[in-house]
This record gives C-alpha cells, structure tokens and sequence, in this order.
C-alpha cells in the first residue's frame, strides 16, 4: 500500500474494486459478503442501479452552482426528509461531524439568545459524534479525545441511559441549553436502551427549554426499522441529525431541525460551500426513492428481528455458558457482546470473505444492507457463529 496515504486508519490487507448488492470484490476478483456496508453507509447495497442512474444524470445535467442560489434538487430533499420525520428545515453539509457542528453551533445560539453566556449540552459517556474538534468534544470517549486538548468546552457527560445522570448534571446549572445523544450507541458498544429513555429526555426537555438532540448519523434513513430510530419512541426531537446511509455512499449530511431551533441559524450564520449540491442531493432522493418504493423500513425491522432470533438459535450453547454475553440492537444494527476481547474475528471473518466489524472490544458488530436476503442473511449467521465458536475454542 502507498506511502502517501496518512496514516490514520489501521487497514486490512484487501483493496475492493467493484461492488455489487451486498458483495464486494478485490482486485484477484474474489467476492466478499458484505455485513458492514461500508459502515452504515450503503443500505441499498453497492452501486445500486437506481442510485447511479441518478447520479449519472446529475453529473451531466448540473454538479456544482452554489447555495448563494436556489437549488431545485435541494429544496425537494428538504421537503421529503420534512415529511419523513415531521421536522420542519434542513442544513446540508458533507458529513456527520459537520451535521453535528450544526446541531452544535444552533444550540449554542439558542442559548446566547436567551442571554445563557456558556451554553451547555449534555451529551453521553461511549457516545460518538465525530472527528472535528467540537465533536470529538462531544464525543464520550477518551481515546479519541487525547492528544488533542485543548477539547472545546461546553460538554457535560454523563452515563447513558441513565435518566436520574442527566438531571442531576443539570440540577442547578442554569448554563445548560440541550441534551444530544444516539438513539443507539453504535462505536459505543451497541446500546440499545428501552424506548422509554428518549420518551423520558423528550419530556425532561420540554419541561425545561432544552433542545432535545438525536445523532441518527448511524441509525438513520431505515437502518433500525423505521425511517429515524427515535421514530420506536414516538418522539420528535428538536434537532436531528444524518449522514452514513443518506446517499447510498455518496458523501451528504444533513442538520433538521424544528420550531425556535429551526429558526435559529440566520444569513451569514453557518454555510457550506459544497453543502446540498445538486448531485448529493440527486443521489440521495433516488436513495430515499427506493427505500419508499420497497418498504425498506420494514424489511430492516423483520431481518434484524430475524438475525436475533437465529444468532439466539445458533449461539444457544455459548449463551448458556455465558459466553455470548448478549445479543442487541434494532433493526439492521446489531451486535453480539462476547465475555472476551474479540477483535480478531475481523480478520478471522475476512479470510472467510465475510465482512463484519468488533466495536468496544468485544462487541461483534453487523451492519448489513437493508436488502440482504434471507439467504445472505443466514450464511452471515452461520459464518458468524462458526466464528465464535472457533474463537472459544482455540
Ligand atoms: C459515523 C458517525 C459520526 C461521524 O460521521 P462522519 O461522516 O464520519 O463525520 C457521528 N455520529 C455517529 C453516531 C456516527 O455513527
């Protein structure tokens, strides 16, 4: 591999050239089955026809104008991610870290217009925001915080799903101006907390002017069964935020938000050069397009529920002995806690052509496309639990 790429990311030794549904294949034209998707990013699966039709059309109709104009493509976005989720305005950008910014930057405004001098927001222990300074803040894990101090101030953290932590940080801090968490923690480990803890935030949160902050950067755009994950607890939050699965791979972000938080970032406030061009934009209407079409919401909350209860089958033995400590999540995120480090199945997994990922140690994260079939899906259950077993038994 070259020299010239910084080096910060630990790569394995396999180049993909070509994809296609839920395969990828390297440069000797061997094909892997893909249970990551590029991390979240590739619900449709690889070069999805719908999607490269589109894109193909936009980039020799129009790539590039700039937001100092009106873009067509841009307001329909905006309109059909309103309808989605029942918020009201969106800001584009290219990414979730910047997505976060937004939501960061509108709630520290939020609070200098009420006269709060050191805005705060709270914001979760495990948590991932992204790799920007003020996310990386945000973020609730100090490995990706160090070396890089001074960390922007104004993060409170707290242990998630954990109601009675984030009243008592706010108790008697009048600085405090919204609570932002993920619906489930996806680098954190798989968290998947009962529906009643964004039901308790959204109400702790009305009662006090907060603004009620849902990174849906990973479990967004049908991942975990319904359009946006805080859609299982019925709650809208104030301001939410997408990236990961919004263009089937081609790089969007995108801040929503509602009411006064909506109406919070003015002209001259925030921008984006490359924001919302017409060819993100296309990219992702063809995307959100075929998820409508085909339901794709509720494919994910049936296979997810089936990879459950079939992992739960094939591990029965290991969760007896506690080995496999739990199996979690919603819809097509989904993780399996062993009660050891496990790593090394990634690897393990790759010379098995079968792409998975281990977050926090020892949580076997999978992450499959939103179309994988139910045949797809059982081999990735039985490569997986031979994985396992082989890993306890060695
Ligand atoms: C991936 C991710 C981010 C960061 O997104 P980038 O596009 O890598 O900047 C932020 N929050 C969550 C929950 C994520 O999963």
């Amino acid at each position: 591999m070259s020299d010239h790429i910084m080096n910060t990311y630990g790569r394995l030794p396999v180049s993909f050239v070509k994809g296609d549904g839920c395969y990828l294949f390297d440069d000797h034209g061997d094909a892997y089955l893909d249970a990551l998707t590029g991390i979240a990013v590739c619900g449709l699966g690889h070069a999805h026809p719908a999607v490269a039709d589109a894109v193909c059309k936009q980039a020799a109709t129009l790539v590039h104008t700039s937001n100092l104009y009106g873009i067509p493509k841009q307001e329909k976005l905006a309109d059909k991610l309103c309808e989605l989720s029942s918020l009201e305005r969106v800001f584009f950008c290219n990414s979730g870290a910047e997505a976060n910014e937004a939501a960061i930057k509108i709630a520290r405004r939020y609070g200098h217009n009420k006269d709060i001098k050191l805005p705060t927001i709270i914001v979760a222990n495990k948590s991932f925001h992204g790799r920007t300074l003020s996310t990386l803040s945000a973020t609730g894990n100090p490995k990706i915080q160090q070396g890089f101090e001074p960390l922007v101030p104004g993060f409170i953290h707290v242990d998630y799903n954990n109601m009675d932590a984030i009243k008592s940080a706010c108790n008697n801090n009048d600085q405090v101006v919204a609570i932002m968490v993920e619906p489930v923690q996806g680098e954190g480990g798989l968290a998947t907390p009962p529906e009643s803890y964004l039901q308790d935030i959204r109400q702790f949160c009305n009662d006090n002017h907060y603004l009620m902050i849902l990174d849906e950067i990973q479990t967004g755009v049908c991942r975990t069964g319904q359009w946006f994950a805080g859609q299982h607890s019925n709650v809208v939050p104030d301001i939410m935020t997408l990236a990961k699965g919004l263009g089937n791979g081609f790089p969007i972000g995108a801040c929503l938000a509602r009411g006064i938080a909506a109406e919070t970032l003015t002209p001259g406030t925030h921008g984006s050069t490359f924001g919302g061009t017409p060819l993100a934009c296309a990219a992702a209407l063809a995307t959100l397009e075929v998820m409508e079409n085909n339901n794709l919401a509720q494919a994910a909350a049936d296979l997810g529920e089936y990879f459950q209860q079939q992992f739960k089958h094939s591990l029965s033995d290991l969760i007896e002995q506690n080995i496999v400590v739990d199996i979690r999540g919603r819809g097509l995120m989904l993780g399996i806690e062993l009660d050891r480090p496990c790593t090394e199945l990634v690897k393990r997994a790759l010379d098995k052509k079968l792409l998975i990922n281990v977050t926090a140690d020892s949580v076997i994260r999978l992450l499959p496309a939103l179309i994988t079939s139910r045949e797809q899906a059982d081999k990735i259950i039985q490569i997986v639990s031979e994985l396992i077993t082989e890993l306890v038994n060695t």
